[in-house]
């Protein structure tokens, strides 16, 4: 949904007011822009994505493919706060193949949301099985998340790792470990 002039002018001037409420001077050189700036980085960074999801004829490829270490970013719903670090995506075809990069756009399309790490490892797992009908999914997410690090319980070095399973990778305890044994986690 675009927003008109109007509703972004009252959204910079909220968080201007927000800035007042912390102690600082909004109206200062290096602040004055700043509600402008930050508006258009979140429409910029929450502008929903469309992904089409052009699938080809398997030709017989019927083994595990697997894309490890593709960096994403994502705001925590809870503080608005980033978190982020890398998704490893697999599955093993059953009659259909994606093109590559579509696996990391597809974590883009969850990532780039006000989320949380256990649904966007879901959503992107769910994703992959409704448009490729695959044999199997897996999809693992290793994050920081900034909220932890600078607030809370302050664990600055703490990773959180998700996973979502579905199909052979559920079911078949050999294809779970030929792809643990793939991913560095
Ligand atoms: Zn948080």
């Amino acid at each position: 949904m675009e927003s008109t002039l109007t509703e972004r002018s009252t959204a910079e001037e909220h968080f201007r007011a927000i800035l007042e409420h912390l102690g600082q001077d909004s109206y200062r050189e290096g602040l004055k822009d700043t509600p402008k700036r930050y508006i258009a980085f979140l429409e910029e960074f929450l502008k929903p994505k469309s992904l089409n999801f052009t699938t080809f004829d398997a030709e017989g490829a019927d083994e595990m493919v697997i894309q490890t270490n593709i960096p994403f970013y994502s705001l925590c719903e809870h503080h608005i706060a980033p978190f982020f670090g890398f998704a490893n995506v697999a599955y093993i075809p059953d009659t259909r193949i994606v093109g590559l990069s579509k696996l990391a756009r597809c974590v883009d399309l969850y990532a780039n949301r006000l989320q949380n790490q256990e649904r966007i490892t879901t959503q992107i797992a769910e994703r992959l099985q409704k448009e490729l009908e695959p044999k199997g999914v897996a999809v693992t997410m290793k994050a920081q998340h900034l909220c932890m690090c600078m607030r809370g319980v302050k664990k600055h070095d703490t990773w959180t790792t998700t996973s979502k399973m579905l199909g052979a990778f559920k079911e078949d305890q050999k294809a779970r470990s030929e792809f643990m044994a793939f991913i560095s986690i």
